[in-house]
């Protein structure tokens, strides 16, 4: 017997009803039971829920034995139910009680019922309970019925999620009650404990059954066509302001939101009559059961399209709510994100800021780098943290050590807390450092300098009591704008940093874009390599009215002070020249304008492609000092993106290869009176920047939080010692030196 068309939407106005009573649990979930059983004209309706143990125990029953309640247990995957809620699918049975599944439970009084349906309650494409409808009769239960039927264990699904009926022994939980550890990647360094805030947080669906079936459907179709239009917004831009949002990843949206299946999915869920949401809801929930039983790894990423997408439609519904960054957040904050923009995270109130974590995202994605400028503890490639963490989750970040720690056990907080007091205590230590000059024991004066990029960075200069930024990645200012900055918004930007730094120098790196540095406004063509590709330099050479607006707002907010300009990727004598010959002209200008000219102005090259190393000669005449960027120096020379995690730990910086043409740069410098500086990532590691320092260099730059220990490597370093302790190494045939230099440390006494 099939019910009406009517008759699902009766059923939910009555569910409503029993679920607003201010009843028990127990007598609501039986009135449930009751109304279901009445509505299919059937026999028997139960509800089975999991438990911890995940086995299911059946929570209520109409037709059922009495006593079988809270009594019968089925082991996962044990009987029809537990093969319903293994396969997280409908199933119906019209001779139940031939299928080989059955298991015979003789307290329950079952054995008169041949036909059987049963639906999964569905969590986040988990199954936390089964609800079974069954007949006397040997019957074929309708399509219609069984939708009704999803649709019923879907409005108790969000029931339980709401803690509405969980009792104390309550059941499903599912995996979001354990400790969870990951694996991560080290996007900024940092430990960090705090909880977790969820930065698109899921929309609660509260109101799930319609009053105007028409008026939901009006709701949803204008939403979707609100969401395709955004979408094809954002892929006509090309927009990348999202970093990490690429266009696959919106093609996939678009493929979605016209996906026949899916729109035709919510329709049925709209005409049993819930709402807009509790639709979306719905077929979200069924789909990510579906997909999460598929094995290939393309099905299981789809999970993050279906739930993104799901989220910006509910998102939309309910009237645009924003990111959590709009809400109040919990003092010891822990960013849980697919994928975030740098300018996203800057609206978060830093002062409550702990930590970061990303699904997606590489270590030198403009996110990272103003995670690393905030001083936050940040990872990335968290895969499935989504899934399984919720607002407010304890969460632990381990940047250091790469791992991440959900609902953690006390045993691994106590270990963390003291983790974090031993770093505290040792931050203190170079606290106290802070003024004390940078000397070797044989006399040496080394110049420490910063690596900065934005404006944040600058606290950083007085705070680690550095001798100056070594490097100002001015690209960050403009990863971060959402248009291109103009010349009196550079000059603004630049002033201030002037201001910040006081006396103390500052070396303006000029525009370093392309390649993987995207500027969202301005479109490039796609390369194949972009490292090797159209960037730095040679962007600002084939655009001379960019490199000359930098240069000429630079030159004005310097009014009057020393300025120095660094420029990057430089591959050939000549485009220094040409560069020079852009710089003259910017000069030229300002003294015909009777505008104020730097007190001094320095010109630098960065040595980071290789073949300037055999240009060292010409080179050094042209410029007023050298930076080695060793980060893209040893990428190139030793072919190993620096970006890959699969190769980047390949080659060592110790490698003697790299450290011979390290020093064939220090010796140019020595024999032009030229001063060479490095700004690489070797300069902040205290192992490597005694290397720096016994191959010759007087001046380094890297991150703030470096200085310390690296200021701690200097006091206690006899330049003379391990100068001739490395001499006596670069001619030997290891490749490595790294053994060899740290039992030198370990034996010399000096603090690596
Ligand atoms: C380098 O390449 O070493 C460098 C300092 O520049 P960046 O890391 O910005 O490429
Ligand atoms: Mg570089």
């Amino acid at each position: 017997m099939a019910i009406s068309v009517s008759a699902p939407r009766q059923l939910l106005r009555r569910l409503r009803e029993v679920m607003a009573e201010q009843e028990s649990t127990q007598v609501r979930l039986n009135k449930v039971v009751v109304l279901i059983a009445s509505n299919m004209v059937a026999e028997v309706c139960s509800l089975y829920l999991r438990r911890r143990d995940d086995s299911l125990e059946l929570v209520a029953t109409e037709g059922l034995a009495a006593k079988a309640v809270h009594n019968t247990h089925l082991k996962r995957g044990e009987g029809l139910v537990g093969l319903i809620a293994e396969e997280a699918e409908a199933m119906q049975f019209p001779d139940a009680q031939s299928h080989p599944a059955f298991s015979y439970r003789p307290e329950t009084g079952e054995e008169i019922y041949h036909s059987f349906v049963g639906v999964p309650v569905l969590r986040g494409g988990d199954a936390i309970g089964v609800l079974t409808v069954q007949n006397r009769t040997h019957r074929q239960y309708t399509d219609e019925e069984v939708e009704a039927l999803q649709t019923t264990a879907m409005v108790i699904a969000e029931m339980l999620s709401s803690g509405e009926f969980f009792g104390p022994e309550g059941v499903p939980s599912g995996a979001r009650d354990e400790p969870l550890r990951y694996e991560v990647m080290r996007l900024a360094e940092g430990v960090a404990l705090g909880h977790a805030v969820l930065h698109e947080p899921p929309v609660l669906v509260t109101k799930l059954i319609a009053e105007d079936v028409e008026l939901e459907q009006r709701r949803l179709a204008q939403a979707i066509d609100e969401l395709t239009g955004m979408i094809d917004a954002m892929l006509e831009r090309g927009d990348m302001a999202r970093a990490g949002e690429h266009r696959e990843v919106l093609e996939a949206f678009r493929m979605f939101a016209d996906d026949r299946g899916w729109r035709r999915r919510l329709e049925e869920a709209l005409q049993t009559g819930l709402t807009a949401e509790a639709a979306v809801q719905r077929v979200r929930n069924d789909t990510r059961a579906r997909m999460m039983r598929q094995t290939d790894a393309h099905s299981r990423d789809r999970l993050h399209d279906i739930d993104d997408l799901s989220n910006r439609l509910l998102r939309l519904l309910s009237g645009g709510a924003g990111t959590a960054a709009s809400g109040s957040l919990p003092s010891d904050a822990i960013l849980i994100a697919r994928t975030m923009g740098a300018a996203e995270l800057l609206d978060y109130d830093r002062e409550k800021l702990r930590g970061l974590v990303l699904v997606e995202g590489g270590a030198s994605s403009h996110v990272a780098i103003v995670a690393r400028a905030l001083g936050i503890a940040a990872v990335s490639q968290a895969k499935g943290i989504l899934e399984n963490i919720e607002a407010g989750d304890a969460v632990i970040v381990d940047a250091d050590a790469g791992e991440l720690h959900v609902r953690p056990t006390p045993e691994v907080v106590a270990a963390y807390s003291d983790k974090v007091r031993f770093r505290a205590r040792r931050q203190a230590q170079y606290a106290a450092l802070r003024s004390v000059p940078a000397v070797t024991l044989d006399e040496v004066k080394i110049d420490l300098r910063i690596n900065a990029g934005l404006l944040f960075d600058l606290p950083h200069l007085e705070e680690s009591g550095a001798d100056g930024i070594g490097l100002f990645r001015t690209e960050l200012q403009f990863m971060i704008s959402s248009t291109f900055p103009r010349l009196d918004q550079q000059t603004r930007m630049y002033k201030s940093i002037f201001d910040a730094a006081g006396n103390k120098p500052v070396v303006f790196r000029t525009l370093d874009v392309g390649g993987d540095k995207v500027l969202p406004y301005f479109r490039a063509e796609k390369e194949e390599n972009p490292a090797l590709g159209w960037r730095a330099i040679r962007m600002a050479l084939d655009r001379p009215a960019l490199f000359r607006t930098q240069i000429r707002a630079l030159m004005r907010a310097a009014c009057g002070r020393e300025l120095r300009l660094l420029l990057p990727m430089i591959a050939d004598v000549s485009e220094l020249r040409e560069a020079r010959a852009l710089i003259d002209k910017e000069v030229a200008i300002l003294r015909r304008h009777g505008k104020q000219e730097p007190k001094r102005l320095l010109v630098g090259a960065m040595v980071e492609v290789p073949a300037l190393l055999w240009q060292l000669d010409e080179v050094m005449p042209l410029v007023d000092f050298i930076s080695v960027g060793s980060n893209d120096l040893m990428q190139f020379m030793f072919a190993a993106d620096r970006g890959n995690e699969k190769v980047a730990h390949r080659f060592d910086s110790l490698n003697r290869a790299g450290l011979r043409a390290l020093r064939s740069i220090v010796e140019a410098g020595e024999r032009h009176q030229v001063p060479v500086t490095l700004c690489g990532e070797m300069a902040g590691t205290p192992l490597e920047a005694m290397v720096l320092i016994a191959l010759g260099f007087r001046s380094i730059s890297m991150a703030p939080a470096s200085v310390g220990p690296v200021k701690a490597m200097v006091l206690s370093l006899d330049v003379g010692e391990a100068r001739e302790k490395l001499n006596s190494l670069l001619d030997e045939p290891t490749a490595s030196l790294r053994d060899e230099l740290r039992a030198f440390a370990a034996e010399k006494g000096v603090q690596v």
